[in-house]
């Protein structure tokens, strides 16, 4: 279940814990303000990863510090956090429970269409041992808010698209969803929200003029307190 405490959102499954930020926190790419936010939540943290995000399906499975070049963020270890940052592009955790594995990735309409999802699934699979998968998206842009241009209906199904108002909308939550099906995950959660429908609470590139706010979204296996 989402609950929400001091302008953070959480969600949690047995040791696998989500986290995303509201506009109490203007999170720009800046590591001290994201270090001292997941501070508060997880003060035993062991290390933060982040990647370059470039709209890619590159995944990166966790090997201690340095730079990741890519979209997406894998590991075993618990109490590594693992963030992205988003503002209308989706976060997108997939996890197993026991073992306990956990991905994080950035999925906008690019890295969707070149295979991020499955991309990650396959990573997860074919590196490490796991149970059944699971997914939660986080807040992004909604089938009402996402308007496009003709040319997307060359990367997508005609299925996911929608006349509102003479505007062509993309349903990118629904790709997402048959894509982790496709890739035998029936258990997702959504959060819910449309980071331009709930604007008041997520920052939104295309609704706030390309604003250089995120939401921060983090996820971590939270060790066994012994
Ligand atoms: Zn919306």
């Amino acid at each position: 279940m989402l609950k929400s405490n001091n302008g953070i959102y959480s969600f949690k499954d047995g040791p696998i814990e989500i986290h995303f930020t509201t506009r109490q926190y203007p999170v720009i790419k800046s590591e001290k303000q994201y270090e001292s936010i997941i501070k508060n939540i997880l003060p035993e943290y062991t290390a933060i990863y982040t990647t370059k995000q470039i709209h890619s399906s590159i995944i990166n499975i966790t090997r201690g510090k340095g730079f990741y070049m890519g979209d997406g963020l894998v590991t075993k270890c618990s109490n590594e956090v693992l963030a992205i940052f988003t503002a209308d592009c989706y976060p997108i955790v997939i996890y197993s429970l026991n073992p306990p594995l956990i991905s994080l990735v950035h999925a906008g309409w690019k890295g969707i269409y070149r295979g991020i999802i499955p991309n990650t699934v396959n990573i997860m699979k074919n590196n490490f041992k796991l149970g059944e998968l699971k997914a939660f998206t986080g807040p992004g842009i909604c089938k009402k808010c996402y308007s496009v241009g003709e040319n997307m209906k060359n990367y997508f199904s005609s299925v996911y698209f929608s006349k509102i108002d003479d505007s062509l909308c993309l349903d990118l939550k629904s790709v997402i969803s048959t894509q982790l099906k496709e890739a035998g995950i029936t258990d997702i959660i959504h959060s819910g929200f449309c980071t331009v429908c709930n604007n008041d609470q997520f920052y939104s590139y295309r609704a706030e003029n390309k604003t250089n706010n995120r939401i921060l979204t983090f996820a971590y296996i939270k060790k066994k307190v012994q």
